[in-house]
């Protein structure tokens, strides 16, 4: 029988960044316990949202992507089983098997508590041709470290490169190809790039930006086929609207929950991703209540995204650490709430600069929540200034409460940060009448009198009291 100041062993399967976040804080909080961490690459930590920079020749020393390694969380204390790939877990009987995959050794390990941070996988849809292009090389994933080298080696140096899926990631890509002369092509089944991440009035200048640096946008069709070249030199990208004679194609398509693991054995939503309780404690296939000893953090599991108050999938980066640290803070006993998300991230693209909080309009749509969108455009600080530029600021809100539920902007200066504000704001349950008065500072180097953001909230008022 064990007391909850025993010591314990913990398994914790996966280690990037919810890997190596809840590691390191377990073994920070708790230098007594035995903690086992495997992984089945052989480095850990990698930043892939630096993966666009470096192949596009924006990142100093592609080594310092990686914030840990196997060296440092042994000196932490971690028992490091790095190149193993664990096979199965037995959940509730409390062990696992992993191999060893440079020596084909497979060994089982028991473990009072599991924590799962397995991450996701790429989005690899049953097209033809297309696990023969990922065979061959002409197609690529951008998921990983290894991924990043082949895009850099292989893709970077090409005539022309296709981009499957128009998200952040794809997005990204297809600048800095461009930017390099590589020929880009970014290829979605949406009518719109960006389209899950930013409405109208901001993805149309981005689409005009790109047309500008050359990149071909293949938009509102869908990929039927891969066809590699019969001289092996390219492939053919095939979609219901064309076909695209490429050097190398990239799957950007989204990303899924890699819990076949723990299938049939732990609750999930439809896609797999694994339901946590607010301490992100697992529930075990069939029970309404969370086990103590079953853990999960990042892509692996589900966020509560604020907006909607409902459990979502929304694989992020920020997302992955905060939830490592609460792994780590109530692994023992439930000590620290889990505040959910907005899903907040920015992008730059060429000069542009892009960021979100939270619901747009067609997000909001797609999870049938009702909202009205106000969108303004002015100069983001006043135009006695030897420069200025126009901002786009879009606020979703909801017309029956008026609470703040998203925004976007787009500006040719950096206003980044923005995005954050709203995040309080959506956190805080703000109201759009709350936005436009409370305080945000004037001073011409940056803003107008009325900053963007309580001028955008205004308008929202101005047009709920026109209803
Ligand atoms: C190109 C790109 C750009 C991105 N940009 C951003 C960004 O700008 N901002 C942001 O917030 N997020 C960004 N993201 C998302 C972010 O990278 C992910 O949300 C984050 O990596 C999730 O971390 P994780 O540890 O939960 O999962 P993962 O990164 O998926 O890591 C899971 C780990 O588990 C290991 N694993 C899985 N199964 C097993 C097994 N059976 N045995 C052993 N090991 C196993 C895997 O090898 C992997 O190392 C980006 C992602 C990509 C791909």
């Amino acid at each position: 029988m064990t007391t909850a100041s025993t010591p314990k062993t913990v398994a914790v399967v996966g280690c990037t960044h919810a890997g190596t976040f809840a590691a390191q804080s377990i073994l920070t909080a708790h230098p007594d316990w035995t903690v086992h961490v495997f992984e089945r690459n052989d480095t850990l930590s990698f930043l892939s949202c630096g993966i666009a920079l470096w192949v596009g020749g924006h990142v100093s020393d592609p080594n310092r992507m990686f914030y840990s390694s196997p060296a440092a969380l042994t000196e932490l204390g971690a028992q490091m089983h790095m190149q193993h790939d664990v096979l199965s877990v037995d959940v509730a009987g409390k062990s696992l098997v992993a191999r060893d995959l440079t020596s084909g050794e497979e060994s089982t390990y028991v473990f009072d508590k599991l924590v799962v941070t397995t991450g996701s996988k790429p989005v690899t849809p049953p097209i033809p041709g297309l696990a023969e292009g990922l065979e061959d090389g002409r197609v690529m994933l951008c998921k990983n470290w290894d991924h990043g080298k082949a895009i850099k080696e292989n893709a970077m140096q090409a005539d022309s490169v296709a981009v499957i899926g128009a998200g952040y990631i794809g997005a990204e890509l297809v600048e800095q190809f461009s930017e390099a002369g590589v020929r880009a092509t970014l290829i979605d089944g949406l009518d719109r790039a960006l389209a899950k991440n930013f409405d109208a009035p901001i993805t149309e200048q981005v689409e005009a930006v790109y047309a500008e640096h050359g990149v071909e946008l293949a938009l509102g069709q869908m990929v039927t086929e891969f066809r590699l070249n019969e001289s092996g030199t390219g492939v053919t990208v095939v979609t219901t609207a064309g076909e695209y004679d490429v050097d190398y194609a990239i799957m950007g398509a989204g990303f899924l929950p890699r819990t076949d693991l723990f299938e049939g054995q732990l609750e999930t939503l439809p896609n797999g991703a694994i339901k946590t309780d607010e301490y992100m404690r697992a529930f075990p296939a069939g029970s309404t209540e969370a086990s103590s000893d079953i853990l999960a953090a990042g892509d692996s599991c589900t966020v509560l995204y604020n907006p909607t108050g409902t459990y979502d999938y929304i694989p992020l980066a920020t997302n992955a650490v905060r939830q490592a640290l609460l792994v780590a803070a109530n692994i023992e006993e439930p000590m620290q709430k889990y505040m959910g998300t907005q899903a907040t991230s920015a992008v730059q693209l060429y000069d542009l600069s892009l960021a979100a909080s939270g619901l747009t309009q067609a997000g909001a749509e797609a999870r049938d929540v009702n909202t009205r969108s106000t969108t303004i455009v002015q100069d983001y600080r006043p135009d006695f200034m030897l420069t200025t530029t126009p901002v786009t600021a879009t606020l979703t809100w909801d017309p029956e409460t008026h609470r703040v539920l998203g925004a976007q902007f787009l500006c040719r200066h950096d206003v980044a940060e923005a995005a954050n504000a709203i995040s309080i704001a959506i956190q805080a349950r703000f109201t759009i009448d709350q936005l436009a008065n409370v305080d945000l500072f004037f001073q011409p180097n940056f803003c107008q009198p009325v900053n963007f953001i309580g001028a955008v909230a205004m308008q929202a008022v101005a047009e709920q009291d026109a209803c």
